[in-house]
């Protein structure tokens, strides 16, 4: 297999694609396709097991983060379809936005 990419070369890659989000520190790197297990920085409760060629192809296998990449693209698409105006706004959550000011006093320049 013409493949040959090592642990240093992985990382290098990883980590310009992920950045931190992802923790190596308990990899053991054997191959490009024996799989790995890595975690999630911002989802540590679940370690992810995937083969270093699938984490640079992918959004790194966290399940959690490519939930959160699927939502976020479903609601672009869901905001394009729908009018601004329709958004339901319930009425507890009106909070004000400013603090009542007593009296209208005139901005100092
Ligand atoms: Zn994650």
């Amino acid at each position: 297999m013409g493949l040959r990419i090592d642990e240093a070369t992985f990382l290098e890659r990883a980590i310009s694609r992920f950045g931190t989000r992802y923790d190596y520190s308990k990899m053991i790197y054997k191959s490009f396709r024996t799989p790995i297990k890595i975690r999630c920085v911002e989802h540590p409760v679940r370690e992810v097991v995937i083969t270093p060629e699938r984490h640079l192809q992918t959004t790194g296998g966290c399940k959690y983060c490519l939930r959160n990449y699927r939502n976020q693209t479903l609601e672009r698409v869901l905001r394009l379809d729908c009018e601004p105006s329709v958004l339901p706004v319930p009425p507890l959550a009106r909070t004000p936005q400013e603090p009542p000011v007593a009296g209208q006093i005139s901005k100092a320049v």
